[in-house]
């Protein structure tokens, strides 16, 4: 039998046998230390803000002129989160290649200002079925297949692949849920084996934790975060960082408890209390130093490049200079079936902070339930709001009230952005009320209406099963000249938008609603694909079958948000 030692592990993987009961898939052409992953992980509970955290300091790295990549490793079986219901999981995040995934890639994609990919997000149920593949395809040699090594090297080859197709410097890995969940502990174990197989300076462990202050007592008490440090530990994993989540700033004494039980030096117990735009987060890090201790800890201090870093951190801050000092204010009402829950709306929220933010107006948001919405009492709902926004949704519940609010909002020149839904909930009330089409509708709400203007796309027809037959990610739309849309878009001819839809306008309407005024402004390509609508003699009146909030990024606003928010200024007056 073959020996080895940890170190030669990389070398010798090539002539192991399967006696050997080292099992290490890598990809091809991968190469030891190139690239370095900092790991976190969440304890005490969960919506800690793992991903907030996770790319406010991937971008710190970011700025610096090194590569980064995030992951995120969720622990339930769904192969996406496709199926997932945004009222219990916040909203569905869609990437440009169509992969449905945790609200938390959107936060990655907008702190980093980065596209990313399936190669971004995996779930157990991947790993599992990747694995279950591979066992029937006879990948595994006769052995039997065990959680380790073979579902945990699963995990550590989807690590490494992603470290070399995005050439990374640094991987992000965010572990969903917490410490001490048996959906993610195969996750622990394959990061404590990734250290081990890596080496000395070649992974920094996150531990996210909270600090509870109940009112009674008035103090900071650190006892539940202690325990989960403590299980972290029990699970072979010393974190080397500890992140202190809270209401208010976490007091010396506190941190100090933190790191006498966590072995971690003081200067990295640091405190993320909560801040009231994320914006400002990468700055509190920033000022406690963390970014630079993560880089001394990786031994990465010769890759970068701080000259790139005074030129990127100004552009960050001329923006986050802004928050908070706005001199404008407007109220944007938001219909919607998940009203109470915000995350699921959280790329619309985001957009409009970035919007206002570039505007200098603060945007605050009334929320709107369609649900008790008629006609005869729209206008009391709508008297209060200087913009609407109908944002996507599925299924019939409210829908006449949005339809409500959108002849509402045309008819008083009121500035209306209609996202996906809100694009069809617009193309119905137009057909009838200004086409006179009366039993205009969808037929995802009555299957037997008489014009059923919204319809089930062609091509989509022929798929069969949930969650399988949608269009779903990144398509360039064609902009019509001389339109709003055009205007918006600095007169481009094409712009890439994120779809998540099963229905679209029914081609065969299509004359009869142009006839009567409305514009499509955006089309697809060699499809008679309507994209974006708009009514020239409205204020701003504009709807788009895609979802421009998942691409509007802090520094780049989405042009239809900003258009949205300077139409509700000009109307405040
Ligand atoms: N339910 C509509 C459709 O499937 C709208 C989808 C959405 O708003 N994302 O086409």
């Amino acid at each position: 039998m073959n020996e080895f030692s940890s170190q030669d592990l990389f070398a010798k993987i090539s002539q192991m046998t399967q006696e050997d009961e080292f099992f290490l898939p890598l990809p091809e052409g991968y190469q030891k230390g190139r690239t370095k992953y900092v790991i976190v992980m969440g304890t005490v509970m969960s919506g800690l803000g793992k991903g907030i955290f996770s790319s406010c300091l991937a971008k710190l790295l970011q700025d610096k002129g090194l590569r980064v990549a995030p992951i995120k490793l969720e622990g339930y079986l769904n192969i996406d989160s496709g199926t997932l219901n945004p009222y219990r999981h916040g909203e569905v995040f869609v990437l440009d290649d169509g992969m449905e995934t945790d609200m938390d890639l959107g936060t990655y994609e907008r702190m980093l200002d980065q596209n990313l990919s399936r190669a971004n997000f995996a779930t157990s149920g991947q790993i599992y079925s990747s694995v279950l593949h591979k066992e029937r395809h006879g990948d595994y040699l006769g052995r039997d297949v065990q959680m380790i090594p073979h579902v945990t090297g699963e995990v550590k080859l989807k690590l490494r692949q992603l470290a070399m197709s995005a050439k990374a410097d640094v991987v992000f890995v965010e572990i969903g849920g917490t410490v001490g969940d048996l959906e993610n502990a195969f996750y622990i174990e394959a990061m404590r084996e990734l250290a081990y197989e890596e080496g000395p300076h070649s992974t920094c462990f996150v531990a996210l934790t909270y600090i509870l202050e109940p009112k009674t007592l008035g103090e900071q008490k650190s006892k539940a975060a202690q325990l989960g440090v403590k299980q972290l530990m029990q699970m072979g994993i010393q974190p080397d960082i500890i992140v202190c989540r809270s209401e208010k700033p976490v007091r010396e004494q506190a941190r100090q408890k933190m790191s006498v039980f966590g072995n971690v030096p003081l200067e990295r117990v640091v405190s993320m209390h909560d801040s009231a735009s994320i914006y400002a987060i990468p700055a509190m890090l920033r000022e406690c130093g963390l970014d630079f201790e993560v880089i001394r800890m990786l031994k990465i201090e010769d890759r970068i490049n701080l000259g790139y870093e005074r030129k990127e951190w100004g552009r960050w801050c001329d923006f986050t200079d802004k928050i908070g000092r706005e001199t404008k204010s407007v109220t944007i009402g938001i219909t919607g079936k998940y009203t109470s829950v915000r995350d699921s709306y959280a790329s619309i929220l985001n957009a409009l902070e970035h919007a206002g933010i570039h505007l200098g107006c603060k945007v605050n948001v009334k929320w709107i339930e369609t649900t008790t919405v008629k006609e005869s009492n729209a206008a009391e709902h709508l008297r209060d709001v200087d913009g609407i926004i109908v944002p996507g949704g599925f299924g019939v519940r409210g829908i006449e009230g949005k339809i409500a609010c959108v002849r509402y909002a045309r008819e008083n020149g009121l500035p209306y952005l209609g996202l996906c839904l809100g694009f069809q909930a617009a193309v119905i009330e137009y057909a009838r009320n200004v086409c006179g089409l009366k039993g205009a509708n969808s037929t995802e709400v009555d299957p037997k209406c008489p014009d059923p203007v919204i319809d089930v796309l062609p091509e989509q027809k022929k798929i069969e099963g949930l969650g399988g037959n949608m269009r779903l990610g990144g398509r360039d739309v064609e902009i019509k000249p001389n339109t709003k849309a055009w205007e918006l878009f600095g007169k481009a001819a094409s712009v890439r938008m994120r779809f998540r839809h099963r229905y679209e306008v029914d081609p065969r309407y299509i004359e009869t609603l142009e006839k009567s005024g409305l514009v499509f402004s955006g089309k697809a390509p060699n499809q008679p694909i309507m994209q974006i609508l708009e009514l020239p003699n409205h204020p701003f009146f504009v709807g788009t079958q895609a979802h421009p909030e998942l691409t509007s990024r802090p520094l780049r606003p989405h042009p239809l948000f900003t258009g949205l928010v300077s139409a509700a200024i000009k109307r405040k007056g």
